[in-house]
């Protein structure tokens, strides 16, 4: 076994089917009296129903999250926190509502429980992204890490078949690149390899019927590995990629990361030959990126950024802007092969 660091992020999971009945006695736990509720537009009424299981420690619900996290979203609810002397936050939704609520802590440091709607896995994270006039900026800080998830696989249900399959790649994404990140140590590589292997099984059987219990179960279980994944070691290429692509363009979230993913990872593929042949190995297929293509392609994903609302002419400054402070890449970047890398995703032509 050759040497490694390891940190754990502390953190209280509590998952099954059903668990929204036990959101009072968690907010008990934690001492809170008065608990803001935050959700998107979409979700509020769902939010509203769930926030019924707090009993009177339900103070209000805010239900303006959206993508991104802007700030001037997080000045509106910073008011209504404190119009009702609010002692902790529940964030019932996906990375967008989980966003927000992090983003108040990190303000305020109030407690967090998230009930997860999606498989972004930003629960499991200590890292917000805020944006602030047109640019995304990351940050990284023990407040902004929930104190408790709880993952109720009945939530995820109604998760529509086409962003269960890009969430759940999103999530792949977290773990094929912990396989391969430079603070890779076993614990998160074995978290990595049963998370991606859940959520390969569990996508086409969501597609085949989104009812599948045991699949949406799967999934979620998946999406909170590749989520700790995430949290623990640092990202490469792929991240940089969407962060950069995402702040320029404003493409959706799950959707960019699905069509980038193969792209990133034939990128790396010669760079990081234990990672692929672990990854191969989870996900049941001998080319990875050809394989991660594949899957999401088969499963209906659009594969091309031009389809998610990336212009043409993006892809050169899109490479300049991922050259400039570039993260740690496990192939040192090449503007040439960067260029190829984004046309590629940009069209959505198959790796290989
Ligand atoms: P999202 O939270 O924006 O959700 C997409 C849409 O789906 C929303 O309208 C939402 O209300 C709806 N939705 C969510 N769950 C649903 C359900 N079960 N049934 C029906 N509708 C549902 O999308 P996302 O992909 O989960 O999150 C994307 C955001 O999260 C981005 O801003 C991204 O940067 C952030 N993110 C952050 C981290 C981190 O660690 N900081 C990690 C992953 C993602």
């Amino acid at each position: 076994m050759d040497g490694f660091v390891y940190n754990g992020n502390p953190g209280r999971v509590i998952f099954g089917s059903g668990t929204v009945s036990r959101l009072g006695e968690e907010a008990e736990k934690l001492g809170a009296s008065r608990v803001l509720v935050l959700s998107t537009p979409e979700q509020a009424g769902q939010a509203q129903a769930i926030a019924g299981n707090l009993g009177k420690r339900f103070a209000g619900l805010y239900p303006n999250a959206r993508m991104h996290t802007p700030t001037d979203v997080t000045a509106d609810a910073m008011r209504l926190v404190e119009t009702l002397g609010a002692d902790a936050v529940v964030s019932i939704g996906g990375g967008s509502t989980t966003g927000l609520g992090k983003a108040i802590a990190f303000r305020t440091d109030l407690p967090q429980i998230v009930v997860p709607t999606t498989y972004a896995g930003s629960e499991a994270t200590p890292i917000l992204g805020e944006t602030e006039n047109g640019r995304k900026v990351t940050k990284s800080d023990p407040r902004i890490l929930p104190e408790v998830i709880l993952y109720d696989v009945e939530l995820t249900m109604t998760l529509p078949v086409a962003l269960s399959v890009t969430s759940g790649m999103n999530a792949i994404a977290h773990a094929v690149e912990a396989l391969y990140a430079r603070e890779a140590n076993p614990i998160i590589s074995l978290m990595a390899e049963e998370g991606i292997a859940a959520l390969a099984r569990a996508l086409p059987a969501i597609k085949t019927d989104p009812g599948d219990v045991t699949a949406r179960s799967d999934a979620l279980y998946g999406a909170w590995l590749c989520g700790v994944c995430l949290g623990s070691v640092g990202m490469a290429l792929h991240h940089k990629l969407c962060h950069t692509l995402g702040g320029m363009f404003n493409l959706p979230h799950a959707p960019m990361h699905t069509a980038v993913l193969p792209h990133a990872v034939a990128y790396n593929e010669a760079a990081a030959p234990v990672a692929m042949a672990r990854l191969a190995k989870a996900l049941g297929v001998t080319d990875v990126a050809e394989g991660l293509y594949d899957l999401a392609a088969g499963l209906g994903a659009s594969m091309a950024l031009k389809d998610l609302g990336m212009p043409e002419d993006g892809v050169r400054p899109a490479v300049e802007q991922a050259m400039s402070n570039a993260y740690w890449n496990p192939r040192p970047l090449d503007r040439e092969a960067l260029e190829t890398l984004i046309g590629r995703a940009y069209a959505g032509t198959r790796p290989g």
